[in-house]
């Protein structure tokens, strides 16, 4: 749009349907190619949500509002759909109806596997580090080298844990 406006003659027509105006209203909630995905996804509720909103930053409220299992199917299927676009503006085949619905599954399930938000019983079960007692030094060291110049020394990190030893008087203190 801004390149437009600056005299260079570019077709704006969405590369889905080529009827309208690419803005991402259309491209995300209003393209004939993506509303029958949103249906498929049984989430017409929220593209007819989404479509009111009053530009991207109040789509991105709105999303971040959702459920967490909706929140991470709805931004599956913007950068799905994205990718679909791309493909299609290069003249490469798009995937089927059933075939992009199956991939959001998939791609949400699989997200929601590993990104789960952290449970309060998963959270107190983690081991924490803790000071060594006072008689130990603990060294920890890591190191790397390339194998074709083994003899070189490429880098080492290392890191001391020193306990600090402390007598203390009665009557003064530890500044
Ligand atoms: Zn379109």
């Amino acid at each position: 749009m801004n390149i437009a406006r600056r005299g260079v003659v570019l077709d704006t027509s969405c590369v889905v349907c080529h009827r309208l105006f690419e803005d991402g209203g259309h491209l995300f909630f209003r393209c004939k190619g993506v509303k029958p995905l949103w249906r498929g996804l049984q989430i017409e509720d929220i593209r007819m949500q989404l479509m009111e909103c009053q530009g991207p930053i109040h789509v991105l409220e709105c999303i971040l509002k959702l459920p967490y299992e909706k929140k991470m199917m709805i931004v599956a299927l913007l950068w799905a759909w994205w990718s679909e676009r791309n493909k299609t503006n290069h003249n490469e085949s798009r995937l089927s109806t059933d075939e992009f619905i199956f991939l959001i599954k998939r791609s949400t399930d699989e997200w929601l596997r590993f990104s789960k938000p952290p449970t309060k019983s998963s959270t107190t079960s983690t081991p924490r580090w803790t000071c060594p007692s006072a008689e130990i030094i603990k060294i920890n060291t890591d190191g790397a080298f390339l194998e074709e110049t083994r003899d070189r020394f490429s880098y080492i990190e290392a890191g001391f844990v020193v306990p600090i030893f402390r007598s203390v008087k009665v009557g003064s203190s530890i500044s």
